[in-house]
Order: structure tokens, then C-alpha cells, then sequence
């Protein structure tokens, strides 16, 4: 997927563009509850880069004053600071001073490192583990335009990437960050405190890495966007060609295939490759400004030490100590300059990557709940479409539809392929609001009542009936979860199940679901059904409920479903007419409009389309008039060019 399609795609862009500053959301959101350990965290960081520091410097204080005694003990910076009385004096007690004080440094400041790690971690991974879960809290609440394939594959990206990119900053980042304030903050104000002249030399070089750096990342950046462009592309090619494996053998086209993943596999190598000179060359560079401003460090610094101080603004003494201290810490101080720019990185993405989450967690519901509303009551179960009109987008999909169903009765709604039959059906489940018109259960508006008893209310069993990964039990009592063991055989009793389920390895605890046994697709039907069954809901949704099963199999269901359907208020779509001809009344839809209604009987009389589409299901073909099949070549043609305009 290139970059620009990518864009186009992108369904939270909207959102995302309207958050100004999503760090600063972050941490005001999620942050504020664990300011304590990111508190404790930064102190023990800052103790720990202290620490770290008094080693170099003890050894600079132990060369001068305890093994060449040129220079007083208490005088050395820092031990300047503390009160004489507290300082050995004696060269043998000061050299075991000078030891305990490096142990002491190394021991305490590991306990920082640990006290630190676990602040820093414990900050990052609990705002992870929030906000990935207040994420998935969003997501389950978006509207079904959002569930589509290409965008399920962005909301994943969002909820496992972006939701793991920012542990990178929170912790590492963080870290690194505080690391590097300590270290540039404390070796300075040492360096400049021990001898400023050769301090100004020795930090020379910085300025200049700091601008290396600045354009390295200038450079870098494009090309490690150009890579994550073709690695994009390079997934979906390889997920496409997975899915459409049978495809591919079946038309023979694996050496095209393999010509096309080799082209994109080449795309993302050169991207690579391009950003891996730019960065090959970034490590020896800094080596190099580095590797200078050691020698030149060094040469000041020497010959100070063994002539005098060298021509020019030069004054005063240098020791050899505070020669080698210098030389120590300018080690120490280069090295992490570098770091900044990881750094910028790192907060860069996990910018991008809160400004993606909180994109999608802005994302209106079209389905606003009313905050009044109460929960559905039914009591007949009488349902009243009342001149609904409704369209995904602007397009009008089904129009004026008006029925009524009385409590009890079975609706089916029957037509060809695209009429809009499930449409009308998820406006029930309120899937989607209706655009003009009302829908009405037991006179009351399903837009006026809570969604949790809406849905609670309505049974459905659809078209694909998917299993969750977990044991055939588990997949019954979804949404029943208190039924008991004899309800579950119950309900599948019902659902013409119970056998088949029996005969499986674990029967009940068998697994089944992706990465489970695999079920035939009658048989995850009936489950589907049983789970419908079970719930007991006051009205069903029975959408092509059979179309999965070989007509032995049908009938059996059929049986099931008679029984399930019997007084309760029924909405059933099929293509098998013969499945839904006792229903007790029939809509015809044809391009989103009723175009006929009554009973089988009725239907047949009136010699309409219905009587024509049951003609061709009893095989009377020949007998069909010619305006039938023009109609019905018309409407596929129709079809096969939505297809194709989907696909642009
Ligand atoms: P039927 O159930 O009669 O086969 P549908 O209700 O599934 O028909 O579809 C009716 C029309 O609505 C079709 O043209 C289909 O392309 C379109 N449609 C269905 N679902 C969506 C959707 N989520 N977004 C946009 N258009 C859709």
C-alpha cells in the first residue's frame, strides 16, 4: 500500500488531524495515575547519573592527592565541599577513603539503576496496558462502517503497533533522556568547576555533533519513512497471496506471483539499503569528531600538564589528576550527544503513535445512545417499519420501506442479491440509524431505547456463523454465560446439534474456532444456532440461517428452526424460497424497494418476480418470460460494475 493510498484509507484521519499536542494529551490523560512511579523513577535516575559520576573524578582526586600528595586532599573539588573534620588525613586512610567512596558509588547507585528501572517501567507499561484497553473499549463502540477489511487491518495496527511504540519512549526514551540531562548538566558544571579553559576545549567538539547529528536525522528520516512505505506494501502483497493461495494454484500463476513479491521484496531492499548508507556513515562520522576533540583535549591538556600552561588565554595549573578526569569525562560526554537524536526519534513516533490512538478514541459515534434512554420492553413483540429510507453513504440503499409484523409472525424477506435485505435487517439491530422514517418494537422507537436491551432482545443467526476460538460450550453460552450444562444440551438438542457435538473428541470442551477443530459449515451453523436458542431472545433475526448445509442438513435445521421460531416474532432472509413459504407474510425487494408483499400463495397468483425466482428454484427455466432474464442480467451486470468501482 503506497503512501498516498494509505492516507486515503486512513479512517481516523479526520479526528487525528484535530489534536494539537497528543503527548502533552497523553500524559494529562494517562500519566497523572502513575506519577508516583515515574517521580520515583526520575529521582532515582538523577541519583544514579550522579553516582555514576564519582568514580572518574575519585580516581583524578586519588593520582594527585594521595599517590603524588602534589595537592591537599581536602581541597579537591568536590571534597571542598564537606566539612575538613569529616576527611582522613593520613595518605593511607585517604586512599582507603577514596576506595570506599568508589564502592559506596558503584553499590548505592546500582540500588538507583534498579530503583529507577522500576519506575520507568512501571510508568510505561501501565499507561500501555490503559490505554490499549480504553482503545479496544473505543473500537467495540465504533459504528460497522469501520469493520471492513482494510480498516480492521488499521485498528489492529493501532492497537498492537502504535499501542507498543510508546513503551519505547516512555521507558527507554525517558531514560535516556534523563541520562543525558544528568550527564551533560553534571559533567559540565565539573568540568567548568575543575579548570573552565580547558573546559571550553574539551566541549568544542559539541556544538559541531550536535549539528551532525541535526542533519543526520534530516537525512535519515525520509528514508525510514520510504521504508515503512515499502514494508506496508510488501505486507499486503505477501497477506493478499496467502489468502488467495487457491487461487493462484488454480490458474497456475505462482511464477507471476513470485515475480510480483520479488519486485516489492527488491523495493523494500533498496529503501533499506539507501537509509543503511545513510546510517552506516553516521557512527564512524561521530567517531572521527569525536576521536578529534579527544586529541586535540589531549594536547592542550598535556602539554599543560608537563610544560606549562599553554600560549594564549590559558592561566593557572593543570594536575595530572584533573588531566585525566578531563579526559575520562569528555569519554563519557561525547557518546550520549549522540543519543539526542535517538531520542527526538523516539518521541517523534510515539507522537505519531498517540496521535493515531487518540484518532480513533475521537472518533464520534454515530450511534449516540440517548442518555435517557430506557430499556426495551417487549411485550407482543409487534415491529413497525414506518417509511424507512437508509444509505451507508449518501447513496440511497433501501427506501420507503414500510411494514408491520405482529407479535408472533414470521416476516421473510426475500429478492436477489444487493437488494438491500440484510440492510434492512441491521437497522433493526440498529446497527445503523435509519436515515428518514422510524423502526418501532412494541411502539417504542429502537432509537429511544438503551442498546444493550435492544440487542439483548433481538436473536440473530447469520450468513457466516462464526465460532470463537474456545470449547463448543463456551461458543453456546456466548452472551448466556450463567446457562447450566443441561440448558447448553438443551438448546442444542434443539439446534439438531447435540449429536454431532457428542461425537466430536471432547464433545462439549471441544475447541473449535480459529486454531480449533475445524467444523463443517452446517454444523457451526447449528451451534449459531443453539446459541440463539439458548438466549431466548423475545424476537430473531434469521439471516440465509441455512445456507451453509447440504439439503439433508437443511431440513433438520428447518425443524430446529420451526420450533425456535414458533412464537416468537421472526425476520427471516433466504434465498432457498422453499425455507421461508409458510412464513406469514412475504416482502419482495427489488433495488432497495418492496416491490411485492403478501403470503406464497398470494405471491404465486400474482405471477411477479417472486413467482419467477420460485420458478427457477423448482427448475422451470424454460418457462420463464424473457423480460425475467433481462431483468436478471441487468441487475448482475449492475452488480459486477459495483464490484469493480468498490475495487478502484
Ligand atoms: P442483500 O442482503 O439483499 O444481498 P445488502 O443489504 O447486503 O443486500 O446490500 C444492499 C446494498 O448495500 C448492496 O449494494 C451493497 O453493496 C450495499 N452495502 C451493503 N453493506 C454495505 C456497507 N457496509 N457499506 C456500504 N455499502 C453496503
Amino acid at each position: 500500500m503506497s503512501s498516498v493510498e494509505w492516507e486515503e484509507d486512513d479512517p481516523f484521519e479526520e479526528q487525528r488531524d484535530k489534536i494539537e499536542n497528543p503527548m502533552k494529551r497523553l500524559f494529562l490523560a494517562y500519566g497523572r495515575d502513575y506519577l508516583p512511579q515515574v517521580t520515583v523513577g526520575i529521582l532515582a535516575s538523577v541519583f544514579a547519573r550522579l553516582l555514576d559520576l564519582l568514580p572518574p573524578l575519585m580516581l583524578g582526586i586519588a593520582i594527585d592527592a594521595v599517590f603524588y600528595e602534589d595537592a591537599p586532599f581536602s581541597e579537591q573539588i568536590p571534597l571542598v565541599l564537606l566539612p575538613d573534620a569529616w576527611l582522613p588525613t593520613g595518605q593511607t586512610e585517604q586512599f582507603w577513603f577514596t576506595i570506599a567512596v568508589i564502592g559506596g558509588a558503584f553499590g548505592i547507585g546500582a540500588a538507583f539503576h534498579w530503583i529507577r528501572n522500576w519506575g520507568f517501567n512501571a510508568f510505561a507499561q501501565n499507561i500501555q496496558h490503559d490505554v490499549r484497553t480504553d482503545t479496544y473499549d473505543k473500537m467495540q463502540r465504533l459504528n460497522m462502517e469501520f469493520f471492513s477489511d482494510k480498516q480492521t487491518g488499521e485498528m489492529m495496527s493501532i492497537l498492537s503497533n502504535d499501542v507498543n511504540r510508546l513503551e519505547r519512549f516512555l521507558n527507554d526514551g525517558m531514560n535516556s533522556l534523563f541520562r543525558l540531562s544528568v550527564m551533560v548538566v553534571g559533567i559540565g558544571v565539573l568540568l567548568f568547576w575543575i579548570n573552565w579553559q580547558l573546559a571550553l576545549v574539551a566541549l568544542l567538539p559539541v556544538p559541531i555533533i550536535g549539528g551532525f547529528t541535526y542533519i543526520f536525522i534530516k537525512t535519515i528520516q525520509p528514508k525510514y519513512a520510504e521504508v515503512r512505505s515499502s514494508v506496508g506494501k510488501m505486507n499486503s502483497r505477501l497477506e493478499n497471496n496467502l489468502g488467495g493461495i487457491q487461487v493462484i494454484k488454480s490458474s497456475n500463476t505462482e511464477p507471476y506471483e513470485s515475480d510480483r513479491v520479488d519486485d516489492v521484496s527488491m523495493d523494500y531492499f533498496d529503501a533499506n539499503w539507501d537509509a543503511i548508507k545513510t546510517r552506516i556513515k553516521f557512527f564512524p562520522g561521530l567517531r572521527v569528531l569525536a576521536g578529534i576533540g579527544f586529541v586535540v583535549t589531549f594536547i592542550v591538556g598535556g602539554l599543560w600538564v608537563f610544560q606549562d600552561a599553554p600560549p594564549g588565554p590559558f592561566t593557572g595549573d593543570l594536575s595530572v589528576g584533573m588531566f585525566v578526569v578531563f579526559i575520562l569525562y569528555t569519554q563519557r560526554f561525547i557518546w550520549p550527544m549522540a543519543q539526542f537524536g535517538q531520542i527526538i526519534n523516539m518521541y517523534q513516533r510515539a507522537r505519531a503513535s498517540s496521535a493515531r490512538i487518540f484518532g480513533l478514541m475521537d472518533e464520534p459515534s454515530r450511534l449516540a445512545e440517548d442518555p435517557d434512554a430506557e430499556d426495551l420492553v417487549v411485550g407482543d413483540g409487534d415491529v413497525v417499519y414506518d417509511d424507512v429510507s437508509f444509505g451507508y453513504d449518501e447513496e440511497t440503499i433501501v427506501s420507503d420501506i414500510d411494514f408491520e409484523v405482529e407479535g408472533g409472525e414470521t416476516l421473510a424477506l426475500v429478492g436477489p442479491t444487493g437488494a438491500g435485505k440484510s440492510t434492512v435487517l441491521k437497522l433493526l439491530l440498529r446497527m445503523y440509524d435509519v436515515d428518514e422514517g422510524s423502526i418501532r418494537i412494541d411502539g417504542q422507537d429502537v432509537r429511544d431505547v438503551t442498546l444493550k436491551s435492544l440487542r439483548r432482545s433481538i436473536g440473530y443467526v447469520g450468513q457466516s456463523s462464526y465460532l470463537f476460538y474456545g470449547t463448543i460450550r463456551e461458543n453456546i453460552t456466548y452472551g448466556t454465560f450463567e446457562a447450566t450444562d443441561e440448558e447448553v444440551r438443551e438448546a442444542a438438542r434443539a439446534a439438531e446439534a447435540h449429536e454431532f457435538i457428542e461425537n466430536l473428541p471432547d464433545g462439549y470442551d471441544t475447541m473449535v474456532g480459529e486454531r480449533g477443530v475445524k467444523l463443517s459449515g452446517g454444523q457451526r451453523q447449528r451451534v449459531t444456532i443453539a446459541r440463539a436458542v439458548l438466549k431466548d431472545p423475545d424476537l430473531l433475526i434469521l439471516d440465509e440461517a441455512t445456507s451453509d448445509v447440504d439439503t439433508e442438513t437443511e431440513m433438520l435445521i428447518q425443524r430446529s428452526l420451526d420450533r425456535l421460531t414458533a412464537d416468537r416474532t421472526t425476520f427471516a432472509i433466504a434465498h432457498r424460497l422453499s425455507t421461508i413459504k409458510d412464513a406469514d407474510t412475504i416482502l419482495v425487494l427489488e433495488g432497495g424497494e418492496v416491490v411485492e408483499r403478501g403470503t406464497h400463495e398470494e405471491l404465486l397468483d400474482n405471477g411477479g418476480l417472486y413467482a419467477h425466482l420460485w420458478g427457477v428454484q423448482a427448475g422451470e427455466i424454460d418457462e420463464l418470460p424473457q423480460e425475467f432474464i433481462d431483468r436478471a442480467q441487468e441487475r448482475t451486470a449492475r452488480l459486477i460494475e459495483n464490484a469493480e468501482s468498490d475495487d478502484d
